[in-house]
C-alpha cells in the first residue's frame, strides 16, 4: 500500500514551510500521496505540484474549510479540487474575507486582558498576506514569553471562554461541500475528535454531513488519541462515510505528528483514497 498523508499546511495559510520545502521533506520521509490542505486557500497548490513532480510524489489538490455548525468551527477538507474552479475560488475568498476583521477583534480581545500590540504581533508571523489565523497570533504569545509553546497557547488563550476568543462566522456546512463538490473534490469531515459536541450532538453532525453529501471522515489524526481513532472508525462505518488519515503537519517544532507519521487505517473501512 502507499503511504497516504492527506492533511498538512505551508507558508500559504499558517505552517512554517512553503510548498517545495512541505513536499522535499514530505518526500523524504517516505510519503508516496501527499495532500496540501491550507486554510482556506489553494494558493499553494501550483508551486507544490511543481516540486512534487520534481521529487517523484503524487499531489493531491487540497484545501482545509472553516465552517460553521451550531455553535461549533468545523474544519472540512477537500481532497482533489480543481484549483481554477471559479465557484470554489469565490468561495474561499468569502472565507478569508472576515479572517482580518477577525484579527483586529482578537487582537483587541487580548488589550483587554492586558496583552498589547498582538494584532501587529501576529502580522509579523503572517507568511500570507491573504491568511491571517489563530496559529499567528500563537507563536506572537510565544515568542513575547505570554506561553511556553502554541500548544500552551490554546489552552490559555484564543479558546471560548478565555482572551483573544471571538465568537466569527465561517461558511455553512452546505456551501464547503458544496463548493468542494462543484470543484469535482471530495468532503471529508477534518479531526472529528477535536469538536466540543455531546455523543448525540457528534452523530447529527455526522448525520447532517453525510445526508449533505459528505464523503468522509478523517479517522487518523494527529489530533485524535487512540480511543478516538477506534471511536471514529466506528462512526465512519455506521454512517457508510469513507475513512481519511492525515498529520496535520504545520512545521518543525509546532507539530505532534511529523509528515506521514500515522498508523494504517483500522480495518473495515473503505479508505477516501480507494478510487484514486
Ligand atoms: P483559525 O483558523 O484562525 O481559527 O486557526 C485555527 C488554527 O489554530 C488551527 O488550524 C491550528 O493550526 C491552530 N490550533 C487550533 N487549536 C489548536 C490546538 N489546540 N493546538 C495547536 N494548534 C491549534
Ligand atoms: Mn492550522
Ligand atoms: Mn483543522
Ligand atoms: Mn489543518
Amino acid at each position: 500500500m502507499l503511504r497516504y498523508d492527506l492533511h498538512s499546511h505551508s507558508t500559504h495559510s499558517d505552517g512554517l514551510l512553503t510548498p517545495t520545502a512541505l513536499v522535499r521533506r514530505a518526500a523524504e520521509r517516505g510519503v508516496e500521496v501527499l495532500a496540501l490542505t491550507d486554510h482556506d486557500e489553494v494558493g499553494g497548490l501550483a508551486e507544490a505540484r511543481e516540486a512534487a513532480f520534481e521529487a517523484g510524489i503524487r499531489l493531491v489538490n487540497g484545501a482545509e474549510l472553516s465552517v460553521s455548525w451550531r455553535d461549533v468551527t468545523l474544519h472540512v477538507l477537500a481532497f482533489r479540487i480543481d484549483p481554477s474552479c471559479p465557484e470554489l475560488i469565490d468561495g474561499l475568498a468569502s472565507i478569508r474575507e472576515g479572517r482580518s476583521g477577525r484579527a483586529r477583534r482578537i487582537g483587541e480581545s487580548l488589550a483587554a486582558a492586558g496583552i498589547p500590540d498582538a494584532y501587529e504581533g501576529a502580522l509579523k508571523f503572517v507568511t500570507s498576506e491573504r491568511l491571517v489565523s489563530r496559529t499567528h497570533f500563537a507563536r506572537f504569545l510565544v515568542e513575547a514569553g505570554h506561553v511556553r509553546d502554541t500548544k500552551e497557547v490554546f489552552h490559555r488563550y484564543l479558546v471560548r471562554g478565555k482572551p483573544g476568543h471571538v465568537e466569527h462566522q465561517w461558511a455553512t456546512l452546505q456551501q464547503a461541500i458544496h463548493w468542494i463538490h462543484v470543484a469535482g473534490g471530495r468532503a471529508v469531515m477534518a479531526h472529528p475528535g477535536r469538536y466540543k459536541v455531546t455523543p448525540s450532538g457528534m452523530r447529527e453532525l455526522l448525520a447532517e454531513f453525510r445526508d449533505e453529501g459528505g464523503d468522509g471522515i478523517e479517522v487518523i489524526s494527529s489530533s485524535h488519541t487512540g480511543a478516538q481513532t477506534a471511536e471514529f472508525a466506528r462512526h465512519a462505518r455506521a454512517f457508510g462515510l469513507a475513512a481519511s488519515s492525515g498529520s496535520d503537519y504545520h512545521g518543525p517544532g509546532e507539530s505532534w505528528v511529523d509528515l506521514g507519521d500515522m498508523p494504517e487505517l483500522p480495518g473495515g473501512l473503505v479508505p477516501v483514497w480507494k478510487d484514486w
